[in-house]
């Protein structure tokens, strides 16, 4: 099934994590870390709904000033931030460093989620120049977001600090088979997005209008007309040690994903500087690539060394997909 997302790496793989996903049916948009932001085209910073923080490394948060300077004056802007333990800190930490005597005609509000052992959110409004407020407080679960076409599920990672990775699960979707709406004498319509539109939120025994015929949609369903069709997943994994715990939860998280985006910051020849840092060698995210059956795999997060040395993707790529070929992967 074709995907609901699209997804953009607007630095180039030497620079700052950022990984922009445009919903292609809405126009609330996500982003996995917020490196260096200034090639992201404002206008498209101003549809960041929700922002998920890996760790605050600099590289991979320094770019919330300018999304906080480009979003402040969208009236009624509410963003979601999801980072490790300490990312309230963070966010408040660029907040205070700014003088808010003049904004009493802005209404924007952060919810900052922590997530650790517990997850406890942070409130952050311009009504109340941004101090920070705890409103709630739960115990851990994988599962941080639950809307209506997707959810967002998370691990804690080691990278000598708390390092979240994440997956992004497209829900099953309903789909019309075409042959089967000819059997039944019914043109496509928008009365078919209506169909789907109510099987979304639950409303299998509600009825339907078509050329003046009435259904039940439990009707259209049972008569397979619409069917129940699996939907992509995706993950995002940088910034851990080829640790056992790291290695299952990275494999958990990116199990049969049809995008894996994952750091391949060494080479494997620099295993002992991978060790050292907690950072994943080309042939580690190979691994990780190959045992969670990943369709496609896209690296990032490159040591801006190889630059003067002049390693880059296909070296990288080589090396990744090597690994992958151990899990039966053709290259
Ligand atoms: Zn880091």
């Amino acid at each position: 099934m074709r995907s609901n997302f699209a997804f953009y790496f607007f630095n180039s793989p030497y620079e700052d994590p950022v990984l922009y996903v445009e919903q292609l049916n809405s126009r609330d948009n996500l982003v996995f870390d917020l490196g260096d932001v200034s090639k992201v085209p404002n206008s498209l910073l101003m549809r960041i709904k929700w922002v998920f923080i890996s760790h605050a490394h600099i590289d991979h948060f320094c770019g919330f000033v300018k999304f906080l300077r480009t979003i402040l004056k969208i009236v009624g802007k509410e963003v979601y931030v999801f980072g490790p333990e300490g990312i309230a800190d963070n966010v408040e930490g660029v907040l205070k460093s700014f003088t808010w005597n003049l904004i009493d005609n802005y209404n924007i509000k952060f919810y900052v989620k922590e997530i650790g052992s517990r997850i406890k959110t942070y409130f952050f409004s311009s009504s109340e120049k941004f101090s920070k407020e705890l409103i709630s407080e739960s115990d851990f679960t994988d599962l941080i977001l639950d809307e209506e076409s997707f959810l967002v599920k998370t691990s804690i990672m080691d990278h000598k600090i708390p390092v979240l990775g994440f997956r992004l699960e497209e829900k099953n979707r309903y789909a019309v088979d075409k042959e089967r709406l000819l059997a039944f004498e019914l043109k496509p319509g928008k009365w078919l997005t209506d169909v789907k539109k109510k099987l979304i939120k639950d409303e299998i025994d509600d009825y339907i209008k078509v050329d003046n015929k009435v259904f039940k949609i439990r009707e259209l369903v049972e008569s397979k007309i619409l069917f129940l069709k699996k939907a992509p997943s995706h993950a995002y994994i940088t910034d851990i040690g080829f640790t056992k715990d790291n290695f299952i939860k990275a494999c958990s998280l990116s199990k049969d994903v049809k995008n894996l985006f994952i750091e391949t910051h060494f080479t494997h020849k620099e295993i002992d500087m991978a060790r050292k840092t907690y950072h994943l060698t080309a042939y580690q995210a190979g691994i990780i690539a190959g045992a969670s059956r990943a369709e496609r795999v896209r690296i990032f997060h490159f040591s801006q060394r190889y630059i003067k040395n002049k390693i880059g993707e296909k070296e990288l790529y080589y090396e990744l997909n090597k690994a992958r070929s151990l899990f039966g992967y053709n290259f």
